[in-house]
């Protein structure tokens, strides 16, 4: 049966910057962005078009900084206008 659709929804200041999140994304569609505050880093969603909805991501935090939404207008709108200014960090390959 079909689900809802969902989207992630990021809380900056819950967020450690511990990138387990993007680790988790199964699809690669979260990245590590840099802050105007320097050495502070939070994962945002590029590719919106991307994003299954799976709920990895919030799981995984176990910071409480990733809630998913059913707002997804919201989200779609709030991950192309609020990104953050600065480039994304390369994924980490280990
Ligand atoms: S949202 Fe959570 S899992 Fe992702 S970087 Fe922040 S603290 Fe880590
Ligand atoms: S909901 Fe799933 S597909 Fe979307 S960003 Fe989170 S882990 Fe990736």
């Amino acid at each position: 049966m079909p689900t809802d659709p969902m989207l992630p929804w990021v809380i900056p200041e819950n967020c450690e910057g511990c990138a387990d999140c993007v680790s988790a994304c199964r699809r690669g569609c979260l990245a590590m962005h840099a802050t105007a505050r320097e050495g502070v880093y939070v994962p945002w969603l590029d590719d919106v078009g991307a994003c299954t909805g799976c709920g990895r991501c919030e799981v995984t935090c176990t910071w409480g900084a990733i809630s998913m939404t059913a707002y997804v207008e919201n989200a779609r709108r709030r991950f192309a206008e609020k990104r953050p200014s600065c480039a994304p960090i390369p994924a980490r390959v280990d």
